[in-house]
């Protein structure tokens, strides 16, 4: 595929807008009066059902990306619209002011999926993430009251290289990746990064002032990274050891993405506390932060808080989520999907050198090339198939959790193309 297919593929779907990838005026839209902080695709969609969305001008195309993992359910599921419906019309927000019976209800659902005791809820995984850095500072600073080690003042959060876990101050600085960061110094103190998947580096990053240790269990946002099975157990036995918080931000990998509810279920261990935000709600803003009792009783009235968080028209979202998932059966689904949608994947890196390597959980998966994978995902993009490029070379893929063996087929068979045609 030369340069000159991609820019025509691109004007295609980018119909009369004459930027084009190569021009490096990628979502540098002079008609509109946004930020210029989005590089966003030329494409813009005016409906949605399932796996399938629909653009302006009538094409169809299979998402693969499902809005970075929040349309899980699919767009619009009708369980989740009729809830909405039905919200809307009786009460929309009243504010934390008061008892919120459905943010209640919501938050014994979720307890009693895991090991937490309690919920705090928000708008975001940023937002989660700050509730769990606060959680962590707030804790180990009462515990450590009238010890000798309250003078050492432990308050640093050990998170890892290529992690994400949002765009608030707090929450770039717990990110480690230098282009997240870029420009917004001074950062906040107290972070300590090191290697993902490597034990030793924690233990040798562990000081006197270390509170916790802050990971996904599988890294998403630098393209699936998945870690030895003995990692969430080894970094759970570190903490123990040290008397450490083990934060898990289960944002991405969470509500059955990988298969199980929680990511770190495929394991025996439990966190202290955990993030979760993304799908929570099919799309509704909605983040949590949850975590065991004696360390969420540490947020007193008055010590943390959002205006919006955890509202009626949300929380009655986020319940239908919880329904269709569990008790309709659509994560007893996910591993058998998964692995077929792996192994066509597989298929493909047989015939394509292309591709470097496959992997994935669930239905969370990426595919790494050899090459620039942003020109491949503008073509697949031009023939109807929404993906991901993540860290340059990797395409990954995040489809409903309620897509068709069908779906599927025609996705792998629209990248199979795509790589063909590609030189
Ligand atoms: C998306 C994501 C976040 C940030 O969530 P926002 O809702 O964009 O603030 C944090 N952590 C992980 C693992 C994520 O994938």
């Amino acid at each position: 595929m030369g340069q000159q297919e991609v820019d025509q593929a691109w004007q295609t779907a980018n119909k009369g807008n004459n930027t084009s990838p190569s021009s490096g005026k990628k979502g540098n839209f002079a008609s509109s009066a946004l930020m210029p902080n989005y590089a966003r695709l030329p494409v813009a969609f005016v409906r949605g059902q399932g796996t399938r969305l629909w653009d302006d001008s009538g094409r169809e195309y299979l998402d693969f990306i499902s809005g970075i993992g929040v349309n899980n359910l699919g767009h619009c599921p009708p369980a989740v619209v009729a809830a909405v419906q039905e919200q809307v019309t009786q009460l929309i927000h009243t504010s934390n002011l008061y008892r919120v019976p459905l943010q209640e209800q919501l938050a014994q659902r979720l307890v009693d999926t895991c090991f937490a005791d309690r919920v705090f809820f928000c708008n975001s995984g940023a937002e989660a993430n700050e509730a769990a850095i606060k959680l962590v500072r707030r804790y180990t600073q009462e515990r450590d009251k009238g010890h000798k080690r309250a003078q050492s003042g432990r308050y640093e959060i050990i998170t890892t290289i290529n992690s994400f876990h949002g765009r608030t101050m707090a929450t770039l600085t717990a990110t480690g990746q230098d282009k997240v960061q870029r420009g917004y110094e001074p950062l906040l103190p107290g972070f300590r990064y090191v290697p993902f998947n490597n034990i030793e580096a924690v233990a040798k990053a562990i000081t006197p002032q270390t509170a916790a240790i802050m990971v996904e269990p599988i890294q998403g946002e630098s393209g699936v990274v998945i870690p030895a099975d003995d990692y969430l157990p080894a970094l759970r036995a570190l903490a123990d050891q040290h008397g450490l918080l083990l934060v898990l931000d289960e944002v991405q990998t969470g509500l059955g993405r990988t298969g199980r509810l929680w990511c770190h279920q495929w394991s025996s261990i439990t966190p202290d506390i955990m993030t979760i935000a993304k799908s929570l709600a099919s799309g509704l803003p909605m983040g949590a932060c949850l975590a065991r009792e004696e360390v969420a009783r540490v947020f007193s009235p008055g010590s943390h808080g959002s205006t919006f968080g955890g509202t009626p028209l949300v929380s009655a979202a986020a319940l239908a989520t919880l329904h269709m998932l569990l008790d309709q059966g659509v994560i007893a689904s996910v591993n058998e999907k998964g692995a077929y949608l792996l192994s066509r994947l597989q298929q493909l890196q047989q015939r394509h050198e292309m591709i470097r390597s496959v992997r994935g959980r669930g239905l969370m998966l990426a595919v790494e090339l050899n090459s620039p994978a942003e020109e491949i995902l503008s073509v697949c993009l031009s023939r109807g198939l929404l993906l991901s490029c993540q860290m340059g070379t990797i395409l990954r893929f995040l489809p409903p959790l309620t897509l068709s063996q069908e779906e599927m087929d025609q996705a792998v068979a629209i990248l199979d193309g795509v790589l063909t045609d590609s030189f």
